[in-house]
This record gives C-alpha cells, structure tokens and sequence, in this order.
C-alpha cells in the first residue's frame, strides 16, 4: 500500500454568481485568492481557489461560479457538509463576525468534544467551523480577519450515503483510523495538521443530492507524484475505474466515482499555486494553463466581470 494520505487536499463546490462568491470567502471568511483561473472542462466559467496565503494544501477550498447556476440539493451520495478548523479561542470571534455579516448561521453546538458552529455561504453551501486547541498556527493570509482567529484550512468532511461499507475499508488503504462514533455519524481521522478528519453518515432513508449552485462537486484527497499511479491501482483494487492521471497545472489528479455517488479525486501536493505567479501576486490575474494560452482573448470575453485586486 502507498503510504498513509495526511488528509484532504482540496475541495471544489459549485457557486453562481462569481462575484458574490469571491466576497463571501475573500471578505467574510477572510481566506485568499490564491489561484483565478477557468474551468478546464469549461473555459466559459471561473475556477476560484481560495485558501491561506500560500495556498498550502489542505487549506484550498474551490469553487466553479456558473453565474446563472440553478440551485443543486444537498443530499446522499455528496459532501454534504464541509468543515474549517479555527482556533477553539475563535469561537466567540466567529460567532459575533457571521451575525454581524449577515450570515445564515446555526448556534454553535458540541460534536466529540468540540465547539462546531455550522453556517452556509451564499449559494446555501453548508459550511462549519470546528474549533480546537491543537489548530496549528498555519500560514494565515493578511485580510479582514486577524491572525489569531483566522481559519487554519480544512478540518474535514461529512460524507452523506447509503452504505458506508465500502468507504469503511477504503478509508483503512488510505491510513485513516476509525475515532470516534455516535447515532449514524462515524468518524475517520487521518494523520496530517489539516482536513485529517473524515466523518460518514449512514442514511438509507436520505434524499438523494442532486448537483447544482450550493453542492460540492468533489474531495480531493492529498498524495506524492510518485505514489499517484499505485493509488490508481488501490482505486481499481477496490472496483472502481478511475481517470488516467490528468495535468491540472498546479497538481496532477485522479478522479474515481465512489460507489455512495461521492467524486473522489487523488491530487498531487506539488508543484502547487507558486509555479505560474509569485506567493505576492497569487490570484491577481487571471491564469491560464499554457494549452489555453492561445486563447486568452476569446476566454477572457466570455467571462463575467470579476473585481481585480
Ligand atoms: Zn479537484
């Protein structure tokens, strides 16, 4: 077996309208712009990243704005819920910053003897903040929300599905143990700083999601270039028909629909989002892989206005 997956390396969700996306994290969440590219399936609609001032991974949450996006469900066989890591000092902080925001949030409450507070962005994306005393220091970016508080990057994901079988035994390939457990939510955590913890909730009886503007499209879990192809091989071991390795510029990825319906993707930690801009000019501009270069122009016209830095 390849060795253990620290943890989540990215997550991409989709949005609708771009600019309202880009405040929301930017400006409310406080997270950087670290990366304003297209969809390279799509090159009509933004690929947004936003994460800590590097943007290291784990910390790196994405997004496809479709501005006329119709609203998806959230519901069995996605992400249905994505979870940040704070400071357990943050909590009052968090709380006070999205009432005053204007931000569609829940009282905090205790799961396994953490503070979680659970909110959604714009788009109705379910979203939580988990707080705790190990949150490492991180690299925060400078913006709206003071270091001490900031979000550090990912905590997990809650994983919604019929059957948790199959994950279960996955979840052990990629170095996860199992940690915690209470009604139908079972919680895996792996050994990494950030995005280390995987929760499955077991509901025959759940709604299916269905995609569209407010879901996540995908979790990417973290690996080495070198250990990619033996996880596409884990992946197949474990019946799935995952993607040939794909170049997405800032990391090499691997996809494989999960048998509960949830997009897995195995990313690359390297070269990462410095390899085509400066760490100070991370998300100023719009970058374009060199195979869509030649079509700056014509992609560039067929976006939505975004605000520049
Ligand atoms: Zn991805």
């Amino acid at each position: 077996m390849p060795s253990d997956i620290p943890g989540i390396h990215h997550v991409t969700a989709i949005g609708s309208d771009p600019a309202r996306n880009l405040a929301f994290y930017t400006e409310t969440l406080g997270l950087r712009l670290v990366k304003r590219s297209v969809n390279q399936d799509d090159v009509s609609v933004y690929h947004l990243f936003y994460g800590d001032h590097g943007g290291s991974p784990g910390t790196s949450m994405t997004f496809f704005p479709y501005q006329n996006a119709r609203p998806g469900q959230v519901g069995q066989g996605q992400v249905s819920t994505t979870q940040f890591l704070i400071p357990d000092s943050a909590v009052d902080y968090w709380v006070d910053r999205l009432a005053a925001e204007g931000v569609d949030a829940d009282d905090p409450h205790e799961r396994f003897g953490d503070t979680v507070v659970p909110f959604r962005d714009p788009d109705g994306l379910p979203l939580e903040l988990v707080a705790r005393a190990d949150a490492p220091a991180g690299d925060p970016p400078a913006g709206p929300v003071p270091a001490d508080h900031a979000i550090r990057g990912f905590f997990g994901v809650d994983l919604a599905l019929a059957s948790t079988e199959w994950y279960e035994s996955m979840l052990a390939d990629m170095g996860y143990e199992a940690t915690a457990q209470a009604g139908d939510r079972q919680r895996f955590e792996a050994d990494g700083d950030l995005g280390y913890a995987v929760d499955l909730l077991e509901d025959p009886q759940a709604q299916r999601g269905a995609p569209g503007a407010g879901t996540v499209h995908h979790v990417a879990f973290q690996v080495t270039e070198e250990e990619q192809e033996a996880w596409r091989q884990v992946l197949t071991d474990h019946g799935l028909r995952p993607t040939e390795i794909i170049d997405r510029k800032w990391f090499k990825s691997v996809y494989a629909r999960t048998p509960g319906g949830v997009l897995f993707e195995f990313a690359t930690k390297s070269p990462g989002y410095t390899v085509d801009e400066d760490l100070d000019s991370l998300g100023d501009r719009l970058v374009l892989p060199e195979w869509l270069e030649d079509r700056r122009d014509e992609i560039q016209a067929g976006l939505p206005a975004l605000p520049s830095r």
